[in-house]
């Protein structure tokens, strides 16, 4: 079985080495030492201050349960159609 695989490893949580702006509001200080939600792109790095950073993963997770919502929900329709005969979809209810 392969490993099952996360979205999330692009996310980490670390320690500011010197003040500097939150990178979604730069009205957001992050002091020294503070810490800031790490995301990770490829080579490109950005820095959210902590009331960003759980306003944006509470976003995720809402859409997180969504997504899985409706694969969820597809998933059954897909199964119902296996399970049942062929005639049994076409059949008079
Ligand atoms: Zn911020």
């Amino acid at each position: 079985m392969p490993k099952p695989k996360s979205f999330l490893r692009r996310l980490q949580i670390d320690h500011a080495q010197r003040s500097h702006n939150c990178q979604h509001n730069s009205a957001h200080r992050i002091r020294q030492g503070g810490q800031r939600l790490k995301v990770t792109d490829g080579r490109d790095q950005e820095h959210f201050c902590v009331p960003c950073a759980i306003q944006f993963l509470e976003g995720d997770v809402a859409k997180l349960q969504s997504l899985i919502a409706a694969l969820k929900a597809a998933q059954t329709t897909r199964l119902a159609e296996e399970v049942l005969p062929p005639s049994a979809s076409t059949a008079p209810v």
